[in-house]
């Protein structure tokens, strides 16, 4: 892998995700998104001379990289090219049949975002991709310049929560195709009012971006769906920690803990401290959230 790159992704809530999930000492335990592995590296940590285990999986290979690269030293540790979606699958082939603690981190990884040419960042000029699998066939490209007009405007009010979803999605269709982040950075200007662009809180593509990863990535129907497996994979008192980055996805974890006899929450959402939003950004909107296998 030779793309360029330069941060290191700052785990999210890492203390709080391994007291809460890390609870049988020589456990099996699976990060379903490793990322650059920093969770990962904290829970084989923490059971390492306990003989407990962590599979990890990540849909995207140059990360995995990244990630071997960083665990290296943790013989305890196992990593496999693979969709959370897919895991019950992997854990056939490895003939593993109970886990002990599930971790998923629905954030995206620093290097996906500041890596060149992987195009989810409004602040980079870069081809339209955002695919966190490179193996995918539909890119960002392929949703902004051939959705028709009424489906890429319900994308981007229900995934980005855009309250201006429609005239973005008409100047889109207008201006097509779009090619770049860059171009689709200047037609969301366009279509937002002045006041929309200056006063908000965070940059005005976010939304419209986001709707647009949700979507090419399909993560809500990604997590819907591991939520209706993840529980029969788990032991008895097996925790489920999942950490989302937004609304949609938080609901959808709420909900399942709430309404899923296989499982009981323990306690309420876990948010970080406000040290932690203040040394990472990124942490600013997370939640933890933690359930038991009854
Ligand atoms: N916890 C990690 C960061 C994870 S970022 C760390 O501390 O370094 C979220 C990761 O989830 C990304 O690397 C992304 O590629 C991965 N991902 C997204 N969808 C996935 C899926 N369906 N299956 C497995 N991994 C997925």
């Amino acid at each position: 892998m030779n793309r360029l790159y330069s941060e290191r992704h700052i785990p999210v809530l890492l203390r709080e995700v391994v007291e809460n999930l890390v609870w049988k000492p020589d456990g099996v335990y699976v990060d379903c998104t490793v990322g650059e592995g920093g969770h990962t590296q904290a829970v084989a940590e923490r059971i390492l001379e306990t003989g407990g285990r962590v599979i990890g999986i990540d849909v995207d290979s140059e990360v995995l990289q990244i990630a071997e690269r960083n665990l290296e030293a943790y013989p305890n540790v196992q990593l496999f090219k693979f969709s959370y979606v897919e895991l019950p699958v992997l854990l056939n082939i490895l003939q593993v049949h109970e886990i002990d603690g599930l971790l998923v981190d629905l954030g995206v990884s620093t290097y996906q975002l500041k890596a060149e040419g992987r195009g989810f960042s409004f602040n980079q000029d870069e081809p339209l991709d955002m695919r966190m699998n490179l193996e995918n066939e539909l890119t960002a490209y392929h949703v902004v310049n051939t959705y028709p007009e009424e489906k890429l405007a319900d994308i981007i009010y229900n995934y980005g929560e855009e309250n201006f979803a429609r005239r973005i999605a008409r100047f889109i269709v207008q201006n097509r195709p779009l090619h770049t982040t860059k171009e689709l950075v200047e037609v969301i200007r366009k279509a937002l009012p002045y006041k929309e662009i200056h006063n908000r809180k965070r940059h005005f593509a976010t939304k419209t971006f986001q709707a647009i990863r949700i979507e090419v990535n399909k993560e809500l129907e990604n997590v819907s769906k591991f939520l209706s497996f993840a529980p029969d994979l788990l032991s008895l008192n097996g925790r489920l920690a999942i950490i989302s980055f937004h609304s949609l996805e938080d609901r959808l974890v709420k909900h399942a803990y709430r309404d899923d006899p296989r499982l009981e929450p323990i306690g309420d959402f876990i948010a970080p401290e406000p040290e932690e939003i203040a040394e990472n950004r990124r942490a600013r909107s997370a939640k933890l959230r933690v359930a038991r296998r009854v």
